[in-house]
């Protein structure tokens, strides 16, 4: 009798052991597929214009800045997408400078970018000021968060050029944990005209794209600490230049593997 209860206990116990780790979600499904969202290789990504003029984007254009040389040992972020409104400020001639000078900061790092995907359009609300998410309800067409959520997908991290924010700062980010709507997600929002109070950086060829872009690959906010001072994140505008420390390099390596270089993504 005993030995039968022996049984049936170490049955019931394996048995248990055994769902427990069938259960377990396969590699496929550790990535977390968000309600109302589905997922997409992003290798295989095509560029579909008939997806924006559906969501009632104009005058779409889009334009690939491919590598054409890898260095050996750098770190490849695969896909980063600028999306940039027509009409704010913003020419097809400053924002491939300011490609330029964003592979010249990230390169200090050893980080590359293989595929930089370029939108030109005109937002379906024909707003180019727009205003903060935290100041505004979802609905409204200012919104920066309402144009990120008629946005067809792209893959990478996104920046979104514009004229400015009504109320608000030059950019900002919303990097993974802080972000509360999924198509916020890794954005980023870089405004073309600046407030004409703020201070000044302590390096005037300070390049906000690459701050911005910095708090996503960093998944993390500014660097207040004096000693590690002036940087690329530095908190005060008068700390802010473009240099990355090796801990901030190591970090946004190890992201771009473990987090955007991913093979899926929310669409
Ligand atoms: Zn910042």
């Amino acid at each position: 009798m005993n030995l039968m209860r022996t049984l049936f206990l170490f049955c019931y116990i394996f048995g248990t052991a055994f769902e427990a780790a069938n259960a377990r979600p396969s590699d496929e499904c550790t990535i977390p597929v968000k309600r109302g969202f589905s997922k997409t290789k992003v290798d295989n990504f095509k560029f579909d214009s008939s997806l924006w003029d559906n969501k009632k984007f104009t005058d779409t254009n889009y334009k690939l800045h491919t590598l054409p040389e890898v260095k050996p040992q750098s770190t490849v972020l695969n896909d980063l997408s600028i999306i940039v409104l027509k009409n704010s400020g913003w020419t097809q001639e400053i924002v491939n400078k300011r490609i330029q000078s964003l592979r010249s900061i990230y390169a200090q790092c050893g980080i590359e970018f293989k595929r930089i995907h370029v939108v030109f359009t005109n937002s379906p609300f024909k707003e180019v000021i727009l205003r903060n998410h935290r100041l505004c309800p979802r609905d409204d067409p200012k919104g920066d968060n309402k144009l990120a959520s008629v946005t067809p997908y792209m893959p990478g991290p996104r920046i979104f050029l514009f004229q400015k924010f009504i109320i608000g700062p030059e950019g900002y980010a919303m990097f993974r944990n802080a972000s509360k709507d999924n198509y916020m997600e890794n954005t980023a929002w870089v405004a073309y005209e600046k407030f004409s109070n703020l201070a000044e950086p302590s390096d005037k060829n300070y390049e906000i794209m690459a701050h911005e872009l910095g708090h996503l690959l960093l998944q993390a906010s500014h660097v207040t600490k004096n000693k590690k001072l002036p940087n690329l994140m530095s908190k005060k505008r008068k700390h802010l230049n473009n240099n990355l420390n090796i801990e901030q390099c190591y970090k946004m390596k190890s992201n771009i593997v473990k987090i955007f270089n991913q093979s899926t993504q929310a669409l």
